[in-house]
C-alpha cells in the first residue's frame, strides 16, 4: 500500500512555478505581461460603472423627451377635437391656452435642475466609490482605489508579481502565465484563487500579495486510501498509551482531460496509529506517586478507603467488571472518597490469548460496568497479569486509551508479611512511581496493616498521593487528552489493522 505514496509525483500539486533565468525575460517582462493580462480586470471594473452611469444618463433623457413631447410639442393633441369624453390640450383649444403656457414656463427650469442634480449625484457617487483609500501592501503603507481588485491595486501600487502556469495533472506547463495572476492574504487569512478574483479593496486592510500559483488541467480521479499501521514508541515500562491516532492516507490517481497524462496524488497523508511506552517523569521532578489497587471491588475496599481518607491521601483502584457487579456500592464509594475507578477488564483473562471479539468486550463490558456503577468514563485498564502486547492493542479496536503497569510491586500477593509488603513498595521509589497492591484475589490483611506504614513513609519523604489520571497529567510530555483518561478514538482517526515497522 505504501507504494502508493512512493509513486506521488509533487509536480502535479498546486504551488508556485519553477521560474525561469532572468534573461529570460526577467520580472520587468513578467510584469509587464501580466498588467497586460490584468487590464480587462480594470476596465472590467470602470465598464461597469461607465454603464451606470450611461444608464442614469438614458433614463434622464427619457424624462425630458416625455417632458418636450408632453409640453413643448405645439401640435401634439390628446385626443382629437370635439370628440367625446377627451380633452383637447391644443393651443388651438382657448379653454386651455392660458393653463398650458404656464406649464410650460414652470416646469423648464425644473427639469433642468433635476437633471443637473442627478447628474452631480451621479458623479458624486462615481467618485465616491472610487476615492482612494490607505491599505498596507506588502508591508508598506500604500492607496489604492475603494472597489478595486487585488490586480488593480498590485499594477497601481508597482508591485511586481508572476503569474502562475497552467500545467497538465503531472505538472508540465502547457501554458504559461495562464495561472491564478497573484496569490494574496488579506488581513492574516489566505484568499482562494475564487477569493483573489473576487475580492475588493476596502481601505485599511493588510495586504500581501504574491506569485500566483499554477491551474491544473481538468481531470478525472480514482481514490486509493491507505490504512494506518500500528507502531511501538518509547521505552518505559509502566505506560503504553496512543501519543498518535491513526489516519487514512487518499491517493488520487487523476487522468488529465486534455493531456490524457496519469499521475498518482496523495491529497491526504497517511498517519500511523502510535502506542507510546513510557514512565511517568512529573515535571519538575514534583514528588507524586500512585498507589493502585487490582481485582476489587471486593470486602477489603471500604477499608482501604477508610485508611486513604484518614490520611488524606488518594488511590486508583483497577477493578473487574464481574467484581462491579456484585459490588456496585463500592464502585461508586470509590469515586465518592476522592480515588480513581479504572478497569482491570471483565473476566481477568489472558489477553494475549483472546481473539479479537473476546479482548475487545473484555474491555467494553468493564468500562461499561465502570460508567453505570460509579458514573465514570475512563479508557484507563491494568491488563490482567501485565500482559498486553503489540498484538493486543491492534485487536483492541482502540476501545482502551492507556495501559498500566507499574514501577513497585509490593507483591502482597505472595503473603510475605506487612514488612515486606512495605520494603517491597518503597524500593528505589521515585517521582512517578506507581506501587501495585492488591484488593481482591484473596487474605489482605497484611495490605491493611502496611498500608498506613506505606503513606506515612512516603508522607515523610514528602511525596504527595495521586491518581493515575493525575500523575499523567503532572508529565506534560504526555498528551492532554490521553491524560485526561477518558480518550476515545476521534471521529477522523481509523483503529489499525496491522502492525507496521
Ligand atoms: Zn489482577
Amino acid at each position: 500500500m505504501n507504494d502508493q505514496r512512493n509513486n506521488r509525483r509533487q509536480a502535479g500539486d498546486v504551488g508556485p512555478t519553477p521560474r525561469r533565468q532572468a534573461g529570460d525575460g526577467g520580472p520587468a517582462t513578467h510584469g509587464k505581461a501580466r498588467y497586460s493580462g490584468s487590464a480587462p480586470h480594470g476596465q472590467a471594473h470602470y465598464r461597469t460603472t461607465s454603464r451606470e452611469h450611461a444608464k442614469r444618463a438614458t433614463t434622464s433623457k427619457k424624462v425630458s423627451e416625455r417632458g418636450s413631447r408632453q409640453y413643448y410639442t405645439p401640435n401634439a393633441t390628446y385626443g382629437k377635437p370635439g370628440q367625446v369624453g377627451r380633452i383637447d390640450y391644443s393651443r388651438e383649444n382657448p379653454r386651455y391656452k392660458g393653463v398650458k403656457r404656464r406649464r410650460r414656463q414652470n416646469r423648464a427650469p425644473v427639469v433642468i435642475a433635476s437633471a443637473l442634480v442627478a447628474a452631480l449625484v451621479v458623479g458624486g457617487t462615481v467618485m465616491w466609490n472610487t476615492r482612494p483609500v490607505d491599505i498596507k501592501l506588502n508591508g508598506r503603507d500604500a492607496r489604492a482605489r475603494i472597489g478595486a481588485t487585488l490586480v488593480d491595486a498590485q499594477r497601481d501600487n508597482d508591485l511586481s508579481v508572476r503569474p502562475g502556469n497552467y500545467v497538465s495533472v503531472s505538472g508540465k506547463v502547457l501554458r504559461e502565465g495562464e495561472g491564478t495572476p497573484l496569490s494574496a492574504r488579506v488581513d492574516g487569512s489566505d484568499l482562494s484563487a475564487a477569493d483573489v478574483e473576487k475580492y475588493r479593496i476596502k481601505g485599511g486592510e493588510t495586504i500581501e500579495i504574491s506569485d500566483g500559483k499554477d491551474r491544473v488541467e481538468e481531470y478525472t480521479a480514482t481514490e486509493t486510501r491507505t490504512q494506518p499501521k500500528l507502531r511501538m514508541d518509547g521505552d518505559g515500562t509502566a505506560l503504553a498509551y496512543v501519543s498518535q491516532w491513526g489516519r487514512e492516507g487518499v491517493t488520487e490517481r487523476r487522468t488529465g482531460k486534455e493531456t490524457g497524462e496519469t499521475a498518482d496524488v496523495v491529497t491526504q497523508e497517511t498517519q500511523d496509529c502510535i502506542v507510546y511506552l513510557r514512565n511517568v517523569s512529573p515535571d519538575d521532578d514534583r514528588k507524586v506517586v500512585a498507589l493502585t489497587f487490582d481485582d476489587g471491588p471486593s470486602t477489603y475496599t471500604q477499608r482501604y478507603l477508610d485508611i486513604l481518607s484518614s490520611a488524606g491521601a488518594k488511590a486508583t483502584f483497577f477493578c473487574l467488571g464481574q467484581m462491579i457487579d456484585k459490588y456496585p456500592d463500592l464502585a461508586k464509594a470509590i469515586v465518592d472518597q476522592g480515588s480513581q475507578i479504572a478497569s482491570h477488564t471483565y473476566a481477568h483473562q489472558r489477553l494475549s490469548k483472546l481473539d479479537a471479539e473476546t479482548l475487545q468486550s473484555e474491555h467494553g463490558e468493564s468500562f461499561q460496568r465502570i460508567r453505570d456503577a460509579a458514573g465514570v468514563s475512563t479508557t484507563v485498564f491494568r491488563p490482567p497479569y501485565g500482559e498486553y502486547n503489540e498484538s493486543c492493542w491492534l485487536r483492541s479496536a482502540g476501545l482502551a486509551s492507556v495501559s498500566v503497569l507499574w514501577t513497585q510491586d509490593s507483591r502482597d500477593w505472595a503473603r510475605p508479611g506487612a514488612d515486606e509488603i512495605v520494603t517491597n513498595s518503597l524500593v528505589n521509589i521515585k517521582p512517578g512511581s506507581i506501587v501495585l497492591m492488591h484488593d481482591g484475589g484473596g487474605d489482605r490483611d497484611q495490605d491493611l496493616e502496611a498500608l498506613p506504614k506505606i503513606i506515612k513513609a512516603l508522607k515523610d519523604q514528602g511525596f504527595e498521593f495521586v491518581t493515575i489520571d493525575e500523575l499523567m497529567q503532572s508529565d506534560s510530555t504526555i498528551p492532554k487528552d490521553i491524560a485526561t483518561g477518558n480518550a476515545t478514538i476521534p471521529d477522523d482517526a481509523v483503529w489499525p489493522t496491522e502492525i507496521g515497522d
